[in-house]
């Protein structure tokens, strides 16, 4: 995506239990899922009982090293990478978040957004309870801490039933490791087995990483509580209808992944064939915007029997720069990442195939550039429908009134663009793609349907009386 220093992907979560190099595994896993969030990672891992942390902002591998792994010995372990869709970037919100109640110590960790966060901070507010940070995660310690109920186990339940919208969670306490997902199953959480340890991780990728074998899919609405005595399994919420993040297979899971039971990477290139048979193009050549585009780009050069060619070099040395959340290092990180490949582009009539756009200056950018480059005609091939609304779930979309296919129909898209012709994918063709057996997914951003309407405060979730009516 040449847009995606403007659309971020949310956190990952990693965790085993059952392994004396627990937390040199979760390490490993949090590695492998660095493509979900780059601006903090923390690991808590447990030792007969006690719980140690240790957390810091940057890259996993800046985090932590030899001697801070060292003093995470124990058997069992959960992580997070960050990106702070919700809350600041600052150390105090890099989870997991570590905590001393009356029963002892818990650790939680999270990837998604409560659309009701700020509604239950002001509660328990009002209670007297004191937030130290600003993530949605500490208002789920607060009610776990809060709740009535006897065990860990029903005391998380009763705090998750009072959340709404998308998360997976994990919870270390005590003799065990908690996984939950949340009833519509808006971001992917797997179960996996490495020996005689059990791990959980947000995709396939960090299970492969490690050499572990998935079980299965954590299923939209479980909680897994792994200990000594193995695996169970609760069913504790209300059944919702599913509703699977469509973005993940387009764009923010790892291409080796399989998410959702479907397969990324050839998810993607489907896309991209699909994109050939509707959107065809009198072209020389079909290049992708690296990386997310490559696969996409793949389908469309072998469905439309036109050559491909690696039009655009991305940079994977220019590190941390570009996840500052700041308007002029964004505009710069566009010119340092991408460069155009003139050997292939120059005097040719280019297809460029991108998984999305969404405030689209920097496509703008690309198609300048590739006519700098001697590009003839820029036809640009997007692999997904025009995202129109912002997403509430865990992924950091601008607002509403920034992203250009609020703002343009297709025609001034293309003129914006300064592009020969533009085309998206349609929805459809989308859902066709994806597949998943029995699977639905949120496709809120691309169609405005969402399945959960925020809550941010008070006065706004007293206006409906039913779920839907209100605009998000
Ligand atoms: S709104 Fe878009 S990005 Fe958010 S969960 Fe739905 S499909 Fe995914």
């Amino acid at each position: 995506m040449s847009d995606s220093s403007e659309l971020r992907h949310e956190c990952g979560v990693f965790g085993v239990v059952g392994d004396p190099d627990a937390a040199r595994l979760t390490y490993l896993g949090l590695h492998a899922l660095q493509h979900r969030g780059q601006e903090g990672a923390g690991i808590v891992a447990r030792s007969q009982r006690t719980l140690h942390e240790h957390r810091g902002l940057g890259l996993v591998h800046e985090v932590f090293d030899e001697g801070t792994l060292r003093g995470l010995s124990g058997e069992a372990a959960i992580g997070h990478v960050r990106y702070s869709t919700a809350g600041s970037n600052s150390l105090a919100d890099v989870q997991p978040f570590l905590a001393r109640w009356r029963h002892g110590q818990v650790a939680v960790c999270h990837n998604g957004t409560l659309t009701n966060a700020g509604l239950l901070r002001e509660e328990l507010e009002e209670k007297g309870a004191i937030f130290t940070r600003t993530s949605d995660t500490e208002v789920l310690l607060h009610l776990i801490a809060g709740s009535d109920q006897k065990t860990l186990v029903n005391r998380l339940v009763d705090a998750l039933s009072r959340v709404e919208g998308a998360w997976c969670v994990l919870v270390l306490a005590g003799d065990k490791l908690i996984a939950a997902r949340d009833p519509w199953g808006f971001r992917p959480l797997m179960l996996a087995r490495r020996g005689d340890a059990w791990m959980v991780a947000s995709e396939t990728c960090a299970v492969d990483f490690v050499q572990g074998t998935v079980v299965r899919e954590i299923e939209p609405g479980e909680v897994v509580i792994l200990d000594q005595d193995g695996a169970q399994s609760l069913r504790p919420f209300p059944r919702k209808p599913r509703r699977a993040c469509i973005f993940e297979t387009i764009y923010f899971a790892r291409p080796d992944s399989q998410v959702f039971g479907r397969d990324v990477y050839a998810a993607r290139v489907r896309l991209g064939e699909l994109l050939a048979a509707r959107f065809p193009a009198r072209a020389d050549v079909v290049i992708p915007v690296p990386d997310s585009g490559t696969p996409a780009a793949l389908g469309f050069a072998q469905a439309s029997g036109l050559p491909y060619g690696m039009g655009l070099l991305r940079s994977h040395y220019v590190g941390r720069t570009f996840i500052e959340p700041t308007q002029r290092i964004r505009d710069f990180g566009v010119r340092l990442k991408l460069t155009p490949n003139r050997s292939v582009v120059a005097g040719k009539r280019v297809v460029v195939v991108d998984d999305s756009i969404v405030r689209g200056t920097t496509s703008q950018k690309l198609v300048r550039m590739l006519r700098g480059a001697g590009a003839l005609e820029v036809h640009l091939r997007i692999a997904s429908p025009p995202m129109t609304g912002p997403c509430f779930y865990g992924i950091d979309t601008p607002e509403r009134n920034d992203l250009l296919a609020h703002r343009l129909d297709l025609p001034r898209i293309r003129q914006f663009l300064d592009a020969d012709s533009v085309a998206y994918l349609e929805i459809d063709d989308v859902r066709e793609a994806v597949g998943g057996e029995g699977s639905r997914y949120c496709d809120a951003c691309f169609t405005g349907n969402y399945p959960v309407a925020p809550v941010s405060r008070r006065e706004e979730a007293q206006l409906p009386l039913f779920e839907g009516e209100r605009e998000p």
